[in-house]
């Protein structure tokens, strides 16, 4: 601009007219800028032309720095594109139907998975609540209490023959992902299992009726040659009724497990359960010369089904009388808190080393196969107090000191607990 300004006052000056040439050389230096600023405005505007148009001074210098800038943002906006794609590559090829849920809940995104599972269409679902399009309430309930790490098992809408395994995983500010997973395979199989069990023993029991029956006339005969065969009739006699015992529990735990409905809702009076249960036990503990103690701390009862807490509760005290050694003492305890109520069998047996404890509950896991088998254990008796706990949304804790003894407490919710 100098040079300019300069060069022009030194010809005015020279023809005599220096404020002329000033105001001439001015004026062109400044169109000079407005040419080149159209230029930039032009170049900007056209989205074709990437080259930068040629220019000089400081205008070479400013098409340069944009066009450095373009050139970064147009590699970024690449890299980005390219990622894009590879993540949309992926969860296409996800067989978990993926739905990303905003903060009302509202279907913000989802896979081709999520289309063919649970017919979701691109163009009218975007923007709906997942709740009104999966319309079954305990998927809402779901949705709501926010549990991250639980499942739940849904029909598929529109295909009841599909079941669906959802879960919720929290992520970034109030989005949730929602993965929805086929196992209806799973479902279907464990469905066969189930009924297999059940149906192997159904078939047994009659047989195995018969069978204790006609071993019992037997060992009652007071002939020579029943007298000559005694010892291995009631040999026989045990083992049948040990089989007998299995087939009983194995049809209760599938009873047990098939029955989806709530157990009945009935006030259950906790003192008049422990009674009959130590009555039902007594001679057994007498056997043994263990002491029973009843600390019914409580007058509260429980909602729930009598026979199915006759039964968790009985097998808890049979355990104690099996794995505590003579003389050994019981206690049975019965309190409430405002946690709720609290079911207890305390023991003074052998104990269970903790790394047994996680596994008790499987069907047939026993620490010592022998000894169980021994004092008439099936192998069943704490899978049997486990789903009946868990049909009275209840929880069992299992301490123990191996040598000292073991504490098995089954913990009930206050909604199960009746004051009446
Ligand atoms: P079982 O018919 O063998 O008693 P359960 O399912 O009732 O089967 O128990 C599983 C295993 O847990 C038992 O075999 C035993 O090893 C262990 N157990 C259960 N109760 C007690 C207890 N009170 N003291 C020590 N061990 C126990």
């Amino acid at each position: 601009m100098g040079i300019i300004l300069i060069g022009a006052w030194l010809i005015g000056a020279v023809l005599g007219k220096p404020g002329v040439f000033l105001f001439l050389g001015l004026l062109a230096y400044m169109l000079w800028h407005l040419h080149n600023l159209r230029r930039l405005e032009q170049w900007l505007r056209d989205g074709r032309t990437y080259q930068p148009p040629e220019a000089s001074g400081i205008w070479s210098e400013v098409f340069y720095l944009l066009y450095g800038k373009r050139q970064r943002e147009r590699a970024q906006k690449k890299r980005l594109a390219a990622m894009l794609s590879q993540f949309r590559e992926a969860t296409s090829a996800m067989p978990d139907a993926t739905v990303v849920l905003g903060p009302g809940d509202e279907i913000q995104w989802f896979n081709d998975a999520a289309r063919q599972l649970i017919k979701l269409h691109a163009g009218q679902d975007v923007g709906q609540r997942i709740d009104n399009l999966i319309r079954y309430p305990e998927f809402g309930n779901f949705l709501e209490s926010g549990n991250e790490s639980g499942y739940i098992l849904i029909p598929a809408p529109k295909d009841p023959e599909t079941t669906l395994s959802a879960r919720v995983i929290p992520y970034g500010r109030d989005l949730r992902l929602l993965i929805l997973r086929d196992v209806s395979q799973q479902q279907r199989l464990e469905q066969m299992r189930r009924d297999f069990v059940a149906n192997v023993s159904h078939e047994l029991r009659t047989p195995l009726t018969v069978v204790n029956g006609f071993l019992e006339t037997m060992i009652d005969t007071d002939d020579e040659c029943a007298r000559e065969w005694s010892r291995s009739l009631l040999l026989m006699q045990q083992q049948a009724s040990r089989m007998q015992h299995i087939v009983e529990d194995l049809l209760l735990l599938s009873r047990l497990e098939t029955d989806s409905n709530r157990p009945p809702e009935k006030p259950v009076s906790m003192p008049a359960l422990i009674a009959t249960i130590y009555e039902d036990v007594e001679h057994l503990a007498a056997q043994k010369r263990q002491q029973i103690s009843i600390d019914s701390e409580s007058e509260a009862g429980l909602y729930g089904a009598e026979r199915e807490l006759h039964s968790a509760f009985a097998n808890l005290v049979i355990n104690a009388i099996r794995y505590t050694p003579e003389a050994g003492r019981i206690r049975i305890r019965w309190w409430a808190d405002e946690q709720g109520a609290h079911y207890a069998v305390a023991d003074t047996g052998i104990g269970i080393e903790a790394a047994h404890i996680p596994r008790l509950t499987e069907r047939f896991y026993r620490v010592d196969v022998g000894r169980s088998r021994d004092s008439g254990g099936t192998g069943l008796g704490l899978a049997i107090v486990k789903h009946v706990l868990n049909r009275h949304e209840a929880r069992l804790r299992i301490d123990s000191v191996p040598g000292r003894g073991s504490t098995f407490t089954c913990d009930f919710p206050l909604s199960r607990v009746s004051r009446t």
